[in-house]
Formats: C-alpha cells, structure tokens, sequence
C-alpha cells in the first residue's frame, strides 16, 4: 500500500509499503478515506519533534472505514465509520478517568500515530486501544465535516472548554491558522458578548472576516488597543492564545483584562518569559492545554446537529498520489491554503 513515510531530516516520500496487521487484541486496522496534513506534520519533517522515528508513515488527522478488529475491541465492528485520535490511550489510568487523556500515562499512550507509530497518511492504519482511539461517525456527518474532529477541533474544544466563557464575555482569541479558526467555531458555540480574533496574515484575517462576520477581526499592531477600546472593562475576558509565535505570548496577558483568564494553547519554538512584575496586581488565571481529545463523540453530535462545521477550512483536496504537492502548497502556504485533505 502507498504510505507517504518520514525518511531523514527534510525528507518525506511516498513508499510501497505492507498492509498493517492487528499487533494487539486491542488494536483495529482503518481503511483511510480521508486525511490532511497537520502543522505537526511539517515540525517531524523539519526535525523538531525529537520523539519522531524515521521510517515511520507520517499523519495522524484522518477519517476512514474499520476494516479489521482485535479480539479485546467491543466499541467499534468492521464497516464502522470512524474518526481517528490523534492520541493514543487507554481510558484506564489515573488521567484518563479523569478525562486528561493527553497525559495517558501508558507508555505507548500520547502522541504516537504518525510520530512513534504509522499514522495515517497512508491507505490504512493500525490503531491501538481503537476503542478509545476511534470515535464511530454519525449517519449523515461527512468525511469532510468529519475530518478534523480527532486533532484540531479537539484542541479548538478543549481551549473553548477550559476557558470559562460567560455570555457578557469579551473573548480575544490570537491567530487565525486552521486551529485558530477550530477555536473560534467552538467559542462561538458559547455565544459571548464579543469575539475579537487578532491575525497578523491579511489573508487569513480576510478568510475569518468572510465566513464569520459577525466576529471583529484586528492585526496584531493594534491588538491592544482595539481590544481596550471594544471591551466592556479596558481588556479581554478572557484571552486564548493558538499562535505561538514570538511576540503573541506578551500581547495575550498584556490584552487581558484584570482578573481575566488567559489560556495556551499555542506551541512555542522558545520558552516565554512570565514577567511577574510587569503584571503585579493585574490577577491573572493562566491555563494550559494542547489537544485533549477526550469529546471527539459529543464533536461529532454538534456536527450532526449542523451547530459545527469545519468544512470552509478544507480550501484544497489532493488523491493520496499527490500527496507531495500537497504538501508543497500547504508548507508554502500557496495559493490561500487553509488546510488540505487528502483522499485514500
Ligand atoms: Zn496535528
Ligand atoms: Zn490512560
């Protein structure tokens, strides 16, 4: 089968590879309909993700059909629709009682398809503990409205979720890239007072100005200000954070207003300075949180429920051939790409 596979530093290349096979009585074997490729996916390639194992077959966003089932699976049967978790977990242990699922402290637990273990951007896909891993798809919910539920939307509803929003809220959110916008569809679903996205990209900001008018759009030069000057209290509510990148750490708390609660969700290249006396009285509640894909089910519900929807991200589609040019369009960001999918 084709198997788009992390070679060396650089190097990414589709491969001819042997159909997985069931390894554990917990795993399932999915035909993959439908993956993308993720930012984290570019990270491996340019050789910041120390964990990630040459060789391996890269991808960890995808929907697709189960076709093969361990003995010790009960949630899920071949011919189910599936979506994929980014995250490997048992559902057993002290963190993923508690729902904590990113902390999953089985050693194979964690980020591992597409990273330690063959992911997804292949023709199918050994998924461990699959009843954890894989959430079934509702009739009438489509690849495409699917597709994101496992990775980038869980992270979007994890950062709405922790965040505390209320309905007098003002709420910034900083960037605008695919787990930006994923962000902000599940603030959306609190319904706040306000919403304020700050994008530095006119294309992006453009992108959030079309589909989502209702919600105020600032380039970060004049983030602070435009946030004091439409917000009830001199700053944000509450402030979520998904760029990541140098400055945007500085401007969520400094965006903030007293009393607010700022959450990170953002990966940084460097570590951030928390400078303490520069923010002495203001009282600020910080969270943290990557993607917990712990509610990929009740994703899917408000998907079905046509409350979600994710699709105006997909901006280009590539057969899994192509999938080199896939990635040269969505690494260069040509062309206004949001995100791709890649058909199995
Ligand atoms: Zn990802
Ligand atoms: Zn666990």
């Amino acid at each position: 089968m084709l198997a788009y596979t992390y070679l060396e530093h650089g190097r990414f290349e589709l491969l001819d590879k042997p159909k997985p096979e069931i390894q554990n009585p917990r795993d399932a074997i999915v035909r993959v309909t439908l993956g993308s490729i993720c930012t984290s996916d570019l990270h491996i390639k340019h050789g910041s993700v120390p964990r990630a194992v040459q060789g391996i077959t890269v991808g960890h966003e995808m929907v697709g059909v189960v076709e093969q089932v361990g003995d010790g699976v009960h949630g899920v049967k071949p011919g189910d629709r599936v979506v994929v978790n980014v995250e490997t977990f048992c559902g057993e242990c002290f963190f993923c009682r508690r729902g904590y699922v990113n902390n999953c402290t089985d050693p194979h637990g964690g980020w591992a398809l597409g990273c330690r273990i063959d992911g997804g951007q292949a023709e199918y896909v050994r998924v461990p503990y699959a009843d954890t891993g894989l959430t079934p798809i509702p009739d009438g919910v489509s690849d495409e409205q699917a597709l994101f539920v496992g990775d980038i939307l869980a992270t979007g509803f994890w950062a709405a979720r922790i965040s505390e929003i209320k309905e007098d809220d003002t709420v910034l959110i900083i960037g605008a890239g695919p787990t930006g916008i994923c962000t902000l569809l599940c603030v959306m679903l609190k319904s706040p007072k306000r919403i304020v996205v700050c994008e530095k990209s006119p294309e992006r900001a453009d992108f959030v100005r079309s589909h989502y008018p209702q919600v105020l759009v600032v380039a970060p030069e004049r983030c602070r200000e435009f946030v004091c000057s439409h917000s009830d209290h001199s700053g944000a509510d509450v402030v979520i954070e998904v760029a990541g990148s140098d400055d945007t750490f500085r401007l969520a708390w400094e965006c903030a207003r007293p009393n607010a609660l700022v959450t990170v969700v953002a990966l940084y290249d460097k570590p951030q300075v928390l400078p303490l006396p520069d923010m002495y009285g203001k009282n600020l509640t910080f969270k943290t949180g990557g993607v917990d894909g712990c509610d990929c089910a009740e994703i899917l519900g408000l998907i079905a429920g046509g409350k979600l929807d994710t699709t105006p991200l997909i901006t280009h589609r590539f057969p899994l051939r192509d999938i080199d040019e896939a990635y040269r369009i969505f690494e260069n960001r040509l062309d206004g790409v949001i995100k791709v999918a890649v058909e199995g």
